[in-house]
């Protein structure tokens, strides 16, 4: 298909520019002036609308969405081992698979055109991902060792749903042993070696709770930086989410490493774990990017909260306004999160780019006057100003009416899964 987006506004370089883009296939084929021979199948007129590079959320739990609101006010020890847990084993694949797609229109419906997820369902995630339109990292969260049994299992689930899906165009894969407090050391190698094996990079949660550090370097001597750094971990692509509590010398590992750190920063707070250092990791050179974590520890999946929260958040414990800019957050949940993810030419509004594109209505008060775009998302939108979003070149969301999930049959399941919760727990 053939789409025209008119006379837009967009954000391009961090720069708002006026132009026509010229979108043919899953790519971008021009930005300004018209390609020879082009003629649009659909034409969006820019009157009123900002384009923008859709946003990509490089650490979620898609599954999660069926949680979202009944487990709050918990320390993480509690949250994740007392309550979440038995209510993963109350929950199916069937139950996770809508919440997966719950998870999604709310994505959608905040202009984010991919999610990297660790999950814990065989092929919840891609199927959600491919009814939904939406681009998506699977990965299945690894844990075993110890007394944990179920660990070769796991491992067989991850490959197995890589082989059943590896054909698809909006799919890629990472291997995620979920944390070094659920995988043993063993467990964790042969997640490397896995990795390494499949040319795959690795996806974990790295030094999230004060309680994981001080545990690591009870038990192994070292930071769970320094600690997977000494498995060769690192020598493997990796994205690390969370890194709350790290030293300067685990900053310099993963600097020098090229470790991608996910964000999480309302998660990080609501579960009482504390502020990664941004601006240090920033300073050191570390690439960037977003998450929002699941919706049973943020409560919402909207990148412009996270945005936001993440630029003042680290001005205010800095008292230094300059600091994580509006251009750095949006980097962040672009570009950075783009090349965190390694899916190529994505993340910018550019000729040869994927067509991942939110268009934001612009006529509403927190928009106007539009002095500076990127300032506008960074600190005055809410997300709710998304009213198409288009991934890979297909509309997955018109005028805010989604064209490949059925949101009714969504929240009529998510409804009966609540009601099965609330009898169970
Ligand atoms: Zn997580």
């Amino acid at each position: 298909m053939k789409i025209l987006l008119k006379d837009m506004l967009c954000v391009i370089d961090d720069k708002a520019v006026r132009s026509d883009i010229y979108i043919n296939g899953g790519t971008i084929l021009a930005v300004g002036e018209k390609p020879l021979d082009f003629i649009a199948d659909k034409i969006i007129s820019g009157r009123d609308r900002l384009a923008i590079p859709a946003l990509i959320n490089c650490h979620t739990h898609s599954y999660m969405s069926v949680f979202r609101n009944i487990a709050d006010d918990l320390p993480f020890n509690e949250w994740l081992f007392d309550r979440i847990m038995p209510l993963e084993n109350i929950i199916d694949s069937s139950d996770a698979y809508w919440g997966c797609l719950l998870a999604c229109i709310e994505m959608i419906r905040s202009g984010t055109s991919t999610f990297c997820d660790m999950h814990m369902f065989p092929n919840t995630t891609p199927e959600a991902a491919l009814k939904s339109g939406m681009r998506a990292v699977v990965t299945r969260g690894l844990s075993g060792g110890g007394g944990d049994t179920g660990g070769s299992r796991r491992i067989n689930e991850a490959i197995a749903e890589i082989e059943m899906f590896s054909g698809e165009e909006l799919l890629s894969f990472m291997i995620a042993p979920h944390a070094v407090y659920t995988c043993d050391r063993e467990y964790l190698l042969k997640a490397v070696k896995l990795a390494e094996k499949l040319s795959l990079p690795l996806n974990t949660h790295l030094s999230e709770s004060a309680f994981e550090v001080s545990s690591c370097i009870s038990e192994n001597g070292l930071t769970p930086v320094g600690y997977l750094d000494s498995l060769g971990f690192f020598r493997q692509k990796t994205l690390a989410a969370h890194c709350v509590h790290i030293t300067e010398e685990d900053m310099d590992i993963l600097a020098e490493n090229s470790v991608s750190v996910a964000v999480n920063a309302k998660s990080n707070l609501k579960l009482g774990n504390g502020i990664a250092p941004v601006k240090r990791l920033l300073e050191k050179g570390v690439n960037i990017c977003l998450g929002t974590d699941g919706a049973a520890s943020n409560n919402s999946l909207n990148l412009f909260s996270e945005m936001n929260f993440n630029s003042l958040l680290h001005k205010g414990i800095s008292g230094d306004a300059s600091a994580v800019s509006a251009a750095d957050v949006f980097s962040f949940a672009t570009e950075n999160a783009a090349n965190a993810l390694g899916i190529e030419k994505t993340g910018k509004i550019k000729a040869g780019y994927k067509a991942d594109i939110a268009i934001l209505d612009t006529s509403c008060p927190q928009m106007q006057p539009m002095n500076n775009p990127v300032s506008a998302l960074c600190y005055s939108a809410n997300g709710g100003e998304v009213v198409t979003t288009i991934i890979n070149g297909k509309i997955v969301m018109e005028d805010r009416v989604l064209t490949e999930i059925d949101e009714q049959e969504v929240y009529y399941n998510i409804e009966r899964i609540k009601k099965k919760l609330k009898e169970k727990r």
